[in-house]
């Protein structure tokens, strides 16, 4: 390593890939091949071929203002020269009360409260206890069973995936947490293919929640948690009135409803969080990704008031909630988070993403039609095609594709066989036509 500070940083191809174990990555396979960014500027990626191209992704979901934004970046530089890092366990730093207060006034009407983690993952594992504890702490400990949703990624900490509906990413991993359930996934191609935004039909699968409640009874049951649209899945939209049906069933039994906005949260479908779009609220938002525009991890979980005041009312013990992580709130992810939360609302990108919404969605729906695209889903800047698997297994037809569009010059990421769509809000009419181009062409050539 070099001493400088002055030193540039690494921008050619590591001399050996080996000792890198990259997460949710074919290493073999991909060392072989390595495809690597090394910059990034708006709403492009600089590969170290030297080629650039269009990030139709957003990163992985996160870089929602663009990359290098600049009010971000400014933020970040001016944090690092005044404090590098402080605890909030019993002790604190103005900054991280700043945000919480500024993301209370970004949420929905009554969650004024915010606990703080470094991820997706951790958000929803925080979520999930504090779930569990609250109805201890209202003395109602018999509520223990935790209810999530077939095909649902909530990220990979133990609560999340015993929550999660991804069998592969459960199944090597042994028991799991007890206690828990699926409601089943609401895709479904034979009625809903090509719908725009939520889909006619679906409602009924929400009524299963009641059907589990039943089953498992009620009383014992702590929590509900669903994406508000599936991402990591293949992009599934709730069909029209599940989520309010999910509602109506939570409040009847003293359930209590979680969306999981890690991806939809922060304007990706044109709101602050779906739970403004679809008018359904939550009783605790777990956040990340867009919460500080992917420049530094952070993530957040939002809660009604009433779950935080049980807390602070109760006879918990003096530390209300034994959890918490050593960077929950650090510094530079407040400024990052500050100055990201400014690009959305003072730079209007949410109502751009609203704005163009629209367009995007009659632009990818233009794809109908083309060899084997079985169908095509949207909410605000969120899309997914899906294609029909090829015989020599599930998802290689979208990753040819995904492929394919890179050599195009736009980057889509492949999530079983959907092609997932997610750019930067700040995207405009003429790269949405550049992404479907690459498409078009991508799908014809892989056909
Ligand atoms: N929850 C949802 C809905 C996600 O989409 C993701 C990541 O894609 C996560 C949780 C996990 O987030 P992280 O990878 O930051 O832990």
């Amino acid at each position: 390593p070099s001493s400088s500070a002055a030193a540039a940083p690494t921008t050619g191809i590591a001399p050996s890939l080996d000792a890198f174990w990259m997460p949710f990555t074919p290493n073999r396979k991909f060392k072989q091949s390595p495809r690597l960014i090394v910059g990034g500027e708006g709403l492009h990626y600089d590969l170290a071929d030297g080629r650039r191209v269009l990030d139709a992704i957003a990163g992985l979901w996160c870089v929602n203002a663009g990359h290098r934004n600049p009010r971000i970046s400014a933020a970040m530089k001016a944090q690092i020269d005044v404090l590098d890092y402080a605890s909030n366990f019993q002790i604190g730093h103005p900054a991280a009360f700043e945000l919480a207060q500024r993301l209370a006034r970004f949420a929905p009407e009554g969650m004024n409260h915010v606990f703080f983690t470094n991820s997706g993952s951790e958000s929803v594992d925080t979520a999930l206890k504090i779930a569990l504890a609250y109805h201890r702490a209202r003395g109602d400990a018999g509520r223990y069973r935790l209810i999530g949703r077939e095909r649902a990624y909530h990220g990979v900490g133990f609560g999340g995936i015993s929550v999660g509906g991804i069998g592969r990413q459960r199944s090597t991993f042994g028991p799991l947490l007890n206690g828990v359930d699926h409601l089943p996934h609401t895709h479904d191609l034979v009625r809903n293919a090509f719908s725009r935004g939520e889909p006619e039909h679906g409602i009924d699968k929400a009524d299963a929640l009641e059907a589990l409640l039943a089953l498992h009874d009620a009383s014992t049951v702590a929590a509900v948690i669903v994406e508000p649209v599936a991402g990591s899945t293949g992009v599934l939209p709730p069909p029209r009135g599940y989520l309010k049906r999910l509602r109506e069933i939570c409040d009847r039994h003293g359930v209590l409803l979680i969306f999981d906005e890690v991806i939809t949260g922060f304007g990706r479908l044109g709101a602050n969080f779906a739970a403004d779009l679809f008018g359904v609220t939550p009783d605790i938002i777990t956040a990340a990704k867009g919460l500080t525009n992917g420049a530094v991890p952070m993530g957040a979980v939002l809660m009604r008031d009433a779950i935080h005041d049980a807390f602070m009312q109760g006879s918990v013990g003096a530390i209300e909630l034994s959890h918490g992580y050593t960077y929950s709130g650090h510094p530079l992810a407040c400024a990052a988070a500050m100055a990201t939360l400014d690009a959305y609302t003072e730079d209007g990108l949410i109502a751009q993403a609203a704005a163009l919404s629209p367009f995007f969605e009659d632009a990818i729906h233009g794809l109908r039609g083309l060899p084997g695209v079985i169908d095509i889903r949207n909410t605000g800047l969120l899309g997914g095609i899906e294609l029909q698997a090829w015989a020599d297994g599930p998802g290689t037809h979208a990753q040819a594709v995904a492929q394919q569009c890179v050599e195009l010059g736009v980057l889509v990421r492949s999530v079983g066989d959907t092609i997932a769509l997610s750019p930067p809000l700040t995207i405009g009419r003429e790269h949405i036509e550049q992404i479907v181009d690459a498409l078009r062409t991508a799908i014809a050539q892989t056909a």
